[in-house]
């Protein structure tokens, strides 16, 4: 047993850290004030290789395991969570095309998907179907050239955005075994977008409802098989859970850094705040928190990179913990910073914002405990 990062593993995570700092933190407030991401990070992004992490070397991607791309994601996170979880969700799909769809959609997608000369958005959840997403209802008939789309999907990172999105639809009768999964790229007839959420957190992201009213695609968009949509959908959020937590993760170990730099030069009573043991007792419950959430993530990213047949398990149980204290110690630090924690200009309140919504997308923390709980009760 190995707890350490070889040198090619350290290296990732300085590259990701270091763009991070120098191309992401400086603006990652200008971003949320103005509700965007440049599209012009997104090909600087891309030539670091961070478009297709886990796109096999075959097809152009990085091959990276999913371990290696948790460090990818904790470093971004450490200059902007929102940014990173977008870069995440575009991986997702990277992912997906690469893994189930004919080689000529993979050709097509992925040439201009792994640089970001174009980003992918994930379309499951619906107005009325989230956690329960087999319950999907958007419609997709079949017509002679392709397939008809109807419906409406919601809370989509990236809606209006990004140039493509990988969308899960209904082709045949209720339930997960009737989904299937498409590809439609921005400009489609019958494509359209709700207006901006206004949100917590994540503000550079823009979120929108993504609508397809009589949207026609070809066949050849189909990803895969038809009936089989849901199983990829559900096959990417392993990974994803570990993305999300690795997000988390960087957010909190930024935030501690801040902290711990800011109460050595606040003072209080005669001294720095830091020299009152209370506090230094909070901190160290800090620390320990995240070493315990870093591990455990880490832990449940070699279980799926092995195989291991309790991977799902442990990414839903590494998901819930990790998300979790993650918005624990952002808040903590918050509080540690006091008044000026809540001031935008100390980036910590960001975070706190930021955090939140992990505890929400991926699946709920409610459902890795559903997850954790059938595991467990299948294994008596
Ligand atoms: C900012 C943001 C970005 C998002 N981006 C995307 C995206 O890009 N693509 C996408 O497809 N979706 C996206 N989502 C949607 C997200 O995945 C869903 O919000 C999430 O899955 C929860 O679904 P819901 O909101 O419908 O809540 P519901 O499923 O209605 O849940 C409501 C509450 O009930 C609980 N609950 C539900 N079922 C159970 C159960 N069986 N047992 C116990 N508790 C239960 C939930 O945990 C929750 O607390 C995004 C959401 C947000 C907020």
């Amino acid at each position: 047993m190995d707890f350490a990062l070889n040198e090619e593993q350290q290296a990732i995570f300085d590259m990701a850290r270091d763009f991070g700092q120098e191309k992401i933190a400086p603006f990652a407030r200008e971003w949320e004030a103005q509700g965007t991401i440049p599209k012009e990070l997104w090909p600087q992004v891309g030539e670091l290789g961070f478009g297709g992490l886990y796109v096999s070397e075959d097809h152009g991607g990085a091959g990276l395991s999913r371990l290696d791309a948790t460090l990818v994601f904790e470093a971004l996170s450490m200059a902007c969570p929102s940014v990173a979880a977008f870069l995440s969700i575009h991986n997702m799909c990277a992912k997906m095309i690469d893994s189930f769809a004919s080689d000529e959609l993979r050709e097509r997608v992925l040439t201009r998907a792994i640089p970001m000369e174009t980003v992918l958005s994930y379309c499951l959840t619906e107005p009325g179907s989230g956690s329960d997403a087999a319950a999907l209802k958007t419609r997709a008939e079949r017509t002679n050239e392709g397939y008809r789309l109807n419906g409406t999907k919601a809370f989509i990172s990236g809606g209006g955005y990004s140039d493509a999105y990988v969308v899960m639809v209904r082709t045949g009768d209720a339930g997960a075994k009737g989904v299937s999964t498409v590809y439609v790229e921005d400009g489609t007839e019958g494509l359209s977008f709700g207006g901006l959420e206004d949100k917590m957190g994540w503000r550079s992201q823009p979120t929108r409802q993504v609508q397809f009213d009589n949207c026609d695609i070809s066949a050849a968009n189909l990803v895969g098989e038809e009936g089989k949509g849901f199983t990829y959908a559900m096959a990417g959020l392993d990974g994803g859970r570990l993305n999300i937590s690795a997000c988390s993760l960087g957010a909190a170990q930024a935030a501690m850094d801040a902290t711990l730099a800011y109460m050595g030069e606040r003072k209080a009573f005669g001294q720095s705040i830091d020299q009152f043991q209370a506090l230094q007792f909070r901190l160290a419950d800090m620390e320990i928190e995240l070493q315990a959430a870093r591990t455990f993530l880490r832990q449940a990213a070699w279980k799926l990179d092995t195989g291991a047949p309790d991977a799902t398990k442990f990414c839903a149980m590494a998901k819930k913990f990790v998300t979790e204290a993650g918005s624990r110690i952002v808040n903590q630090c918050l509080q540690l910073h006091g008044g000026y924690g809540y001031l935008a200009d100390y980036g910590i309140e960001k975070l706190v914002r930021d955090l939140r919504v992990h505890e929400i997308l991926e699946g709920t923390n409610e459902i890795m405990r559903l997850i954790t709980a059938r595991h467990m009760l299948a294994a008596r």
